[in-house]
């Protein structure tokens, strides 16, 4: 049985429904900070914050758990620069309350939910695996140091992972069963979605002065299916006695925030107002992944290679979800 920590939030909730795919066996451990109880697609659920080492105790007591894939975190990066200590205490103490844990009970496999933030500004795009890592917030620092710790681990212990670093997860289950919904919403294309739908006025475009072709923002849209196949496929990969090892997940092209804006217009046929504003702080002018090592050792290959079709979940998803409420 697999333990999904972060089951009910957005990556988590689709890597559960592709593992019951593949026909795992799928507890979920989600103390519902930002998730979902309705996300959450397997019968085994405990509702639970991983700091809590009794509770964790208790999960692996009950169910027979023999790997990890670890999601819940908090995920905001401004958020982490104006509160630090909550993060290091979730995502770094927290992770290493679930390893002990895991280690007083012999589980051995972790798949581990990393960033391109552990990158901070890129020396050179596409970014592979082994470019430096100077990450420019306490959220990407934490995730750096988890790395950090796994490998440790991996060195003294009978212990192996893969870390998966996303570049912009995006998009909804094409089925529409599960989606994007965080509140508040900080991510690009739900944002421009709630923008078209007149849930919002306008959207802010923070810098229009980078060196890019257009002057904004360049980011590697990914969509969150496609993320939750390359944890299955990093949990088979362990499984076959693959030895630990870092991947990008991204598909290695890039959209400028104005693109998105167009292709956005383009899926939902509506307006889509903008407003120039400054630069945010942290905020590197251009991201995009070289997936390839994920392509080649995983044998992944993301089904949704282009923006459109991407938005287009999204845009099912945000639309059958305000009928919802
Ligand atoms: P999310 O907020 O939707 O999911 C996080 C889940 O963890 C939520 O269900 C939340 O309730 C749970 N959680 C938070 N703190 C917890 C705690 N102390 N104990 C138990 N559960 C807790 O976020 P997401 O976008 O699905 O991100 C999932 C993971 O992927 C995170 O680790 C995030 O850092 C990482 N990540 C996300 C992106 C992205 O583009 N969304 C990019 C890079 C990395």
């Amino acid at each position: 049985m697999i333990l999904v920590t972060g089951g009910a939030g957005y990556i988590g909730s689709h890597t559960v429904k592709e593992l019951l795919k593949a026909r795992y066996e799928v507890v979920v451990v989600d103390d519902l900070s930002s998730g979902h109880r309705e996300f959450v697609l397997t019968p085994h659920f405990v509702r639970t914050d991983i700091r809590d080492r009794q509770a964790l105790t208790e999960v692996f007591q009950k169910f027979p758990i023999t790997a990890v894939t670890h999601f819940a975190a908090l995920t905001s990066v401004p958020e982490s620069v104006a509160e630090p200590a909550r993060y290091y205490e979730v995502n770094l103490w927290g992770t290493f309350n679930l390893l002990e844990v895991m280690r007083a009970f012999g589980v051995k496999l972790f798949v581990f939910s990393s960033s391109a933030a552990v990158y901070g500004d890129p020396e050179k795009i596409p970014i592979p695996e082994d470019h430096p890592t100077r990450p420019k917030s306490p959220y990407g620092r934490t995730k750096l140091m988890v790395e950090e710790i796994l490998a440790d681990y991996a060195k003294a212990y009978d212990f192996r992972y893969v870390s998966l670093r996303y570049f912009n997860a995006a998009g909804s289950d094409p089925d529409g069963e599960i989606g994007e919904w965080h509140e508040p919403e900080r991510h690009l294309i739900p944002i421009v979605l709630e923008v078209a739908a007149g849930k919002r006025p306008y959207l802010e475009i923070y810098g229009t002065d980078y060196e890019t072709p257009d002057g904004t923002g360049i980011r590697d849209y990914i969509h969150v299916s496609d993320l939750a196949s390359a944890h299955v496929l990093a949990l088979q990969y362990l499984e076959r006695g693959g030895k630990s090892e870092v991947f990008n997940l991204g598909i290695g092209r890039g959209y400028s925030v104005r693109e998105v804006v167009v292709i956005c217009q383009r899926v939902t046929g509506r307006e889509i107002p903008v407003r120039e504003a400054p630069r945010r702080p942290g905020d590197p002018a251009v991201l995009v992944a070289d997936p390839s090592k994920a392509m080649r050792e995983l044998g992944w290959k993301p089904r949704f290679t282009e923006l459109a079709p991407i938005v287009e979940t999204a845009w099912t998803w945000l639309q059958k979800r305000q009928n919802l409420r």
